[in-house]
């Protein structure tokens, strides 16, 4: 069976992913053998599942994380875009584990999966990413019934994660790290869905779940994680810039290296400051020092993840 790709279920993969991994400048976690902690400590990166480490099978973390969640029984299913030179070994794994698993070609050298603790799981959620029914597709992959419905709802009005991300409304911009999505591009998440809002207690289960699964699994990676998914994110149409080394007075926050997950005009301009100034819910401004660089207004979001 080949078909072609809807586009709701390749954002339901999270649109990125497949552009990204054709960017031989993205360099994924799993083409190192050891993870950096904060504290400069080097650890290994294994999960050794049944004398079998995944990070030998899987080349993004952000899959082999999702095949753990699928063999632990948090996930139904992991749906996966698979490059074809991978395709055997993992359709291997899955035998040697038990794993249901199903695949057709995407038309070019990628493969939708779909990897389940049964096979009658993984045929169903191939065949209804190949009718295109995202509603069943949400179910079978076992997001929550809220997100499907929030992102069949939305998904044709946004272009990216980034806009997904500022629609729905939010509490106040504190949000536990396990909701951090916006880094999936950088191969980094816990979350292997989109959730309708970062106050989504059904997507907080599910992530909190999840993250425990890696903290029994191998604690340090559970610590880098966290690392990498906490801090202060400005979320705005063009971008998502996480800041780092940050501290916080009153209503700046300060900042020693601004991230660049994408190409965006606004990379230099957060390259120049040290601080946002958090004039109002959807008002920010870029500072050096006291002087206003730039200023977003509207459809901006300032997120503290921890
Ligand atoms: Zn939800």
């Amino acid at each position: 069976m080949c078909l072609m790709i809807p586009p709701i279920v390749v954002m339901l993969l999270m649109l990125h992913l497949l552009p990204e991994i054709q960017d031989s400048s993205i360099c994924f976690l799993t083409s190192k053998s050891w993870i950096t902690l904060s504290n400069t400590t080097q650890v290994p990166l294994q999960i050794v599942y049944r004398h079998q480490n995944l990070f030998h099978y899987f080349p993004a973390l952000t899959q082999a994380l999702e095949s753990l969640f699928v063999l632990e029984g948090i996930k139904p299913v992991s749906q996966q875009l698979i490059h074809e030179p991978d395709l055997h070994q993992i359709k291997g794994f899955c035998q040697n584990m038990g794993l249901g698993f199903a695949s057709t070609s995407t038309g070019g050298s990628w493969h939708l999966a779909m990897l389940s603790h049964n096979q009658e799981t993984a045929d169903h959620a191939l065949f209804y990413a190949a009718i295109g029914n995202h509603q069943r597709l949400g179910e079978t992959l076992g997001y929550p019934p809220c997100c499907v419905r929030n992102y069949l709802g939305n998904v044709k009005k946004v272009a990216s994660e980034a806009e997904y991300g500022l629609l729905g409304s939010l509490r106040n911009h504190e949000v536990p790290f396990v909701m951090n999505y916006l880094l999936r591009s950088a191969d980094v998440s816990i979350l292997s869905h989109i959730p309708c809002s970062f106050d989504c207690s059904s997507s907080l289960h599910l992530a909190e779940k999840a993250y425990a699964c890696v903290q029994k699994h191998h604690p340090q990676l559970a610590q880098y994680l966290k690392q990498h998914l906490s801090g202060p994110i400005v979320l705005h149409d063009q971008g998502v810039h996480p800041l780092r080394g940050y501290s916080r007075v009153d209503d700046r926050i300060y900042y020693t290296n601004a991230e660049q997950l994408k190409e965006s005009a606004m990379n230099a301009v957060f390259s120049r400051c040290d601080n946002v100034h958090l004039v109002g819910k959807n008002h920010l401004q870029l500072c050096q020092k006291n002087h206003v660089v730039d200023e977003l207004k509207d459809n901006v979001r300032f997120l503290l993840f921890s």
